[in-house]
């Protein structure tokens, strides 16, 4: 069966009743025949649900989409993706060991590695996304576990070449541990280019709706043990309720992803020489500086577009004020279409040097670009930028 039908097709055994949806699990604990098999689950001589913090039915449909979707063995569900994110690094890192990253990541990705990380004596490098072959194998130490980036980046749109760092990876034996949020299985699976951990905010477009918050990571049966064992311990565990949303939204995520990004590309053309704009970045456009690398490992450029707004912050105001059917908030991947300015939101926390080299101005804005009608998005954006000038 094709990854489309299985996204559909996967589900947790029907009960007794033989309901069409599957339930929402809402139940902390769960019971055992007798003692004898309380003792043989806990001690992992069968396989089992026994408290929600470690898993539950509904979590683990959830689970096992992602998984397949990822191509990949195992996975935990989190209660939020920042939550999967860090548990990548504590359950793999310890004092002593070195992270190789890309810099152009995710405002708490940037605090967890730059602020906690570093007070448990893990210590980092950071490169750009424009980085040679080169330069990121002179910046593997002897103490390097693991390789951590994101890509397409937020908000940059910056490409990793995913391929590249699969080679310097394998060379060094690292951990090779991605974000695959903003592109999502539908358009990019890093596990083809060797990363054998990933990690998805699952709040965005594998939700789609903004409705609940979610995180999820996957990988290698061996990479995703010590994983679970942090998770299963320290307790980030995703909830019933919000493993049944986004289970039953992942039946819909190849169809939205078509349209999200084919509504992209479409106002990222449309956006291109208008007069106030002074730059539009999508990885799929010509004008992209890395549009042949987007090309290579991901099937469409993504829901995301940025562009550039003359004039400064005062500028930036008017122009959202005029604007009318974009969600002015910080969330991405919803069917309506979201926009901000990173600068003064998201990442307004970090240090002005990396800012600078992320290409995150003052009038930078960006757009998750929703399933809305593309020709009254357009006109929309038009108006609004015209009208602030
Ligand atoms: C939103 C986001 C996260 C964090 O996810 P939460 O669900 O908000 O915790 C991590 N990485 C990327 C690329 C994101 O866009």
């Amino acid at each position: 069966m094709k990854e489309t039908t299985k996204a559909i097709r996967i589900q947790t055994d029907r009960t007794q009743h033989g309901e069409h949806a599957t339930p929402i699990f809402m139940t902390s604990s769960f019971t055992f025949q007798d003692a004898a098999e309380g003792q043989a689950l806990f001690n992992n001589e069968i396989e089992g649900n026994i408290y929600a913090r470690y898993s539950n039915p509904s979590v683990q449909e959830f689970i096992d989409k992602v998984c397949m979707l990822e191509n990949m063995e195992a996975g935990f569900a989190t209660a939020s993706g920042m939550a999967a994110v860090f548990a990548g690094f504590a359950a793999h890192l310890q004092q002593g060991d070195h992270l190789v990253a890309c810099q152009a990541l995710f405002g708490s990705a940037h605090q967890i590695i730059t602020q906690i990380l570093t007070k448990w004596g893990i210590s980092h490098t950071y490169l750009p996304s424009s980085a040679t072959e080169e330069e990121w194998d002179a910046a593997v130490q002897e103490n390097t576990k693991m390789v951590y980036l994101e890509t397409p980046s937020n908000p940059g749109l910056e490409i990793v070449d995913l391929e590249m760092i699969g080679r310097i990876a394998k060379k060094h034996n690292l951990i090779y541990y991605v974000d695959n949020c903003f592109a999502t299985p539908v358009i990019q699976k890093p596990g083809q280019f060797g990363a054998n951990l990933i990690v998805h905010s699952a709040t965005k477009f594998m939700d789609g709706q903004g409705r609940v918050l979610g995180g999820l990571i996957c990988g290698t049966k061996e990479l995703m043990e010590p994983v679970v064992f942090f998770c299963r311990h320290t307790g980030p565990a995703m909830s019933a309720f919000n493993a049944w949303i986004l289970s039953k939204s992942l039946e819909t995520l190849h169809l939205r992803m078509e349209r999200h990004c084919s509504n992209a590309e479409k106002l990222a053309a449309a956006l291109e020489g208008v007069e106030g704009v002074l730059k539009v970045n999508y990885p799929f456009s010509d004008s992209h500086p890395q549009s042949a690398l987007a090309k290579k490992q991901m099937s469409s450029g993504g829901a995301l577009v940025t562009f550039e707004l003359d004039g400064g912050f005062e500028r930036i105001v008017r122009f959202t004020q005029l604007l009318k059917i974009p969600s002015k908030t910080s969330n991405l991947g919803d069917s309506r279409t979201t926009i901000t300015n990173p600068n003064t939101t998201t990442h307004s926390k970090v240090a002005p040097e990396i800012k600078a080299d992320l290409g995150i101005t003052e009038g930078l804005m960006r757009v998750s670009v929703g399933l809305e009608d593309i020709e009254d998005l357009i006109e929309d954006f038009k108006q609004a930028i015209l009208g602030s000038k």
